[in-house]
């Protein structure tokens, strides 16, 4: 006989479900079931019991603690090799923000976390609780950077902890990853106060840790999250709109830039689009993209 769930986590299900809906995801549950060999053309009721097998919703607010090895190497290849065409992008005029940010042989991100300490090299220190240095896997394939904290980062010095990191971590689960497979960072990492954009002398002041990480972990592909980190990194004037969902390059490495989660949690229509640039970020990683999903 079927577990009865309860209504906190009926609710959650619902909301990941309709998540899924809005990516144009259906019926990615019957492929995940064992041995599921269920027809992806014929649809069928949800019963309010179903369990996910991979995706435990009661312990969503516990962030896993960085992982040894990273789970993307245990996924299962595509079958055809995709080589992403890098695209270059005309940059601002003027040196470049990280021309003088070597890379630091033998660098570590505890180096790194250990060198910021208790920064006061900006004013966001006078108002910040914690600082939010990142959080994951260290040697991840995949770097996700936002913006910077908003209050609840700032509380519990986890980035993308909020609303808009709930949507994340539903992208993340979304490729077959969890949290704990990739890094997550931001551009800056106190909280700018009112949830302001951060001015472009906290992003230089800040912006050489960022680097100092992604050196550190070396990831395959590093996703911005918003036109913030997208202008940080490519260091360009362009709108991101101009140049989402294509893929460029950032010191040797594959970077997309798509659309902040914040901004999808106002227009959820966009969704649809950064599942498209996520399932190119699937391709790259060699991570499955199931049949049955379309953007
Ligand atoms: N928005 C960001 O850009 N970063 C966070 O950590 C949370 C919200």
């Amino acid at each position: 006989m079927a577990e009865r769930i309860s209504e906190t986590l009926q609710k959650k299900l619902s909301s990941r479900l309709s998540f899924y809906e809005d990516l144009g995801i259906r019926l990615f549950y019957r492929d995940r079931g064992a041995g599921a060999a269920l027809d992806n053309e014929r649809q069928v009721e949800l019963p309010a019991t179903t369990h996910f097998p991979t995706i435990d919703l009661e312990k969503e607010k516990t962030l896993p603690k960085p992982a040894g090895k990273p789970a993307l190497q245990k996924t299962m290849p595509v079958t055809t090799p995709v080589i992403p065409k890098i695209a270059s992008l005309p940059v601002v005029a003027g040196p470049s923000l990280f021309e003088s940010v070597e890379k630091i042989v033998g660098d570590s991100l505890l180096k790194t976390r250990e060198d910021l300490g208790e920064c006061t090299r900006c004013k966001l220190h006078s108002t910040r609780h914690k600082i939010v240095f990142g959080d994951g896997n260290p040697k991840a394939e995949l770097v996700f950077v936002g913006e910077g904290p908003g209050a609840d980062e700032d509380a519990q010095g986890l980035p993308f902890v909020g609303r808009a990191g709930k949507l994340l971590t539903q992208m993340i689960e979304a490729m077959g990853l969890q949290r704990k497979d990739v890094y997550i960072c931001n551009v800056v990492k106190c909280r700018p106060p009112e949830n302001r954009q951060p001015a472009e002398d906290e992003v230089s002041t800040c912006s050489p840790f960022l680097m100092r990480q992604i050196d550190a972990i070396a990831p395959k592909v590093i996703v911005c999250l918003g036109a913030v980190a997208a202008k940080t990194l490519l260091q360009t004037n362009r709108g991101i709109s101009q140049f989402r969902g294509e893929w460029l390059e950032f010191r040797g490495r594959k970077l997309l830039a798509t659309y902040h989660p914040a901004y999808l949690l106002r227009n959820p229509p966009a969704k649809s689009e950064v599942w498209k640039d996520l399932q190119k970020v699937m391709a790259v990683l060699g991570l499955e993209v199931k049949k049955g999903k379309s953007a």
